[in-house]
């Protein structure tokens, strides 16, 4: 593996919109495998700075390295070509067209080497991330005839079908019911048993303790608390950050 023992390593990084200062100076270290959530109260910075490792962004200052490459100055679809997946906070999938059609989209992706368009290996592909999620059997239906909770997992799905090293997930439980956020946190586990790592954002304390083993707390967008993650959520700042909100 060449970046070592860790996947993610990002320092020093800031997002200023105007005088606001969303993401400032927070550094984050992702370990291969497993699960490491961002959390904080709202506002405190997680989405700008998920937005600014994807690309959606540019960083005002700081540096990020995945794997050894520097991809802080890369667009979006190279950063996917260097092996950084994402899902976003509201769905977005295309309604009139199928499950598959939709994850072959993440298939198609410049990151993935293996399989080029109209190639059969890139619906192979797409077919593998969608059964995966536990979906392949209604691969040909609509997006619209599904739930919810099953649009997050396509979401995933296409995610997946990059072929990525890391996949950074924005608030996947947003809007589930308790059996789909289980069925999450059962996803969550089989995705890292594959040696993939997971940075995740969400407000679910739950699935966020029972799901990561490793946490990042911000706060008006500095690190407040960093660590394993039952120790950060004891964390006496944690806990007033979290009352004060
Ligand atoms: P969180 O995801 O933790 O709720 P955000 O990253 O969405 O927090 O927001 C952090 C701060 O940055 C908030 O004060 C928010 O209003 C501000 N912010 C986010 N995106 C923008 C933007 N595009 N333009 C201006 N301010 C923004």
């Amino acid at each position: 593996t060449i970046g070592g023992d860790i996947v993610l390593e990002v320092t020093g990084l800031s997002k200023h919109f105007g005088g606001l200062k969303a993401v400032d100076g927070v550094d984050i270290a992702v370990k291969r495998g497993g699960v490491h959530a961002l959390i904080g109260p709202n506002g405190s910075g997680k989405t700008t700075t998920l937005n600014v490792l994807s690309g959606l962004y540019q960083a005002t200052s700081g540096k990020i390295v995945l794997d050894g490459t520097d991809i802080t100055n890369m667009p979006p679809h190279q950063r996917t070509a260097s092996g950084l997946g994402r899902t976003f906070q509201n769905i977005r999938l295309f309604r009139s067209m199928t499950a598959l059609e939709n994850v072959e989209i993440g298939a198609e992706r410049p990151g993935n080497t293996m399989v080029g368009k109209g190639d059969d290996a890139l619906t192979e592909r797409a077919m593998e991330a969608l059964t995966f999620v536990g979906l392949g059997s209604r691969a040909n239906e609509l997006i619209s005839s599904f739930s919810y909770g099953h649009q997050r997992l396509i979401e995933i799905a296409r995610a997946l079908a990059s072929n990525p090293t890391l996949l950074l997930l924005d608030e996947p439980a947003a809007g589930l019911n308790s059996t789909e956020k289980l069925e999450l946190h059962e996803l969550l586990k089989r995705i890292a048993a594959q040696g993939l790592t997971i940075l995740i954002i969400d407000h679910d304390m739950t699935l966020v303790s029972e799901a990561a083993q490793h946490i990042t707390v911000l706060n008006f967008g500095r690190r407040i608390a960093d660590g394993e993650s039952m120790a950060v959520l004891r964390h006496p700042d944690v806990v007033s950050a979290y009352l004060g909100s």
